[in-house]
């Protein structure tokens, strides 16, 4: 998806904007300010926000500049966007999933939108490892010896942590210091839904965070 192609309900995007700063403003004292100011500064102007998210989904966070603030976009401000855009690009994804040809695509990013993974799978047969796309909720393959986010491949500077429970590990790259939640599906008897298990597993952001992984 090109961003000049998001088309999609403005006014209820900037409805939901605005509650996502409102609610994440009430959980963090400290960013209650700026979550207020950008609920103000985007919430009211439909158009605005529009081009806001436009912008959001066709660059990456460190090239991004917003008109108003002049400066690049904040992790706060990134983190609000992906709440907002968040259930609009999963309903885009699911309308387009199925004209995605997986086995041809193996990229590190998502073959609908473009974003990051936040989340993977390990396949119950295979061990194949299958992604999550931390925007829209699209699931793709990609290879498991490649760090998803700077393409590392050296066996020494990929590492992993067993998580809480069995099934559950934190993959690590020394190269770029970013780690990636992963379940590995072949220690599971039940069945498991990724967006779900990503929100079951905020301990371990918090873990990898405190072992100095972004
Ligand atoms: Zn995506
Ligand atoms: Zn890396």
């Amino acid at each position: 998806m090109r961003a000049n192609e998001l088309v999609l309900d403005w006014n209820a995007f900037a409805r939901l904007f605005q509650e996502t700063c409102r609610v994440a403003a009430r959980h963090r004292a400290s960013d209650a300010d700026e979550f207020n100011h950008l609920a103000e500064l985007f919430g009211n102007d439909p158009a605005h926000s529009g081009k806001l998210a436009r912008e959001y989904i066709s660059g990456t966070n460190h090239q991004l500049l917003i008109t108003n603030l002049q400066s690049p976009i904040s992790n706060l401000q990134s983190f609000v966007l992906n709440n907002a855009l968040h259930p609009f690009l999963a309903a885009f994804a699911r309308e387009h999933q199925a004209l995605i040809d997986d086995a041809a695509w193996y990229r590190a990013d998502c073959p609908v939108c473009g974003g990051e993974p936040d989340f993977a799978a390990l396949e119950k047969e295979s061990g194949a490892r299958r992604l999550l796309c931390s925007r829209c909720d699209t699931e793709w393959t990609f290879h498991r010896t490649t760090c998803p986010f700077c393409g590392e491949q050296e066996p020494e500077k990929l590492g992993y942590y067993p998580g809480g429970h069995g099934a559950y590990r934190l993959y690590t790259c020394e190269n770029c210091k970013r780690y990636l939640k992963t379940i590995d599906l072949r220690e599971l008897a039940r069945e498991v839904n990724l967006p779900g298990e990503r929100v079951l597993t905020i301990g371990m952001d918090l873990a990898a965070a405190n072992a100095g992984y972004a």
